[in-house]
């Protein structure tokens, strides 16, 4: 999986972070820009993306953390 952070539309608000459960494990704000990383950790809850005001954040399930793809599905 990947989370894609679209620069133009992202402000910075830092909602990402304070709403994603694992917080500043996976954000940081740059320059002003937010950036995801220790995906290793992400529940692929998708609350960063709903929860994002400006809609920049994308969370894509492509299979890389397979089994964690199945553990969500059996939820
Ligand atoms: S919530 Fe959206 S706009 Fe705010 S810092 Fe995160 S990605 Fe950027
Ligand atoms: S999908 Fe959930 S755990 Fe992953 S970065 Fe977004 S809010 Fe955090």
């Amino acid at each position: 999986m990947r989370i894609e952070v679209d620069k133009n539309k992202c402000t910075g608000c830092g909602t990402c972070k304070e709403t994603c459960p694992k917080g500043p494990v996976i954000w940081t704000i740059k320059n002003g820009k937010a950036e995801a990383g220790n995906l290793q950790f992400c529940h692929l809850c998708t609350i960063c993306a709903s929860k994002c005001p400006e809609g920049a954040i994308h969370v894509i399930r492509d299979g890389h953390y397979g089994e964690k793809e199945k553990v969500i599905q059996e939820d």
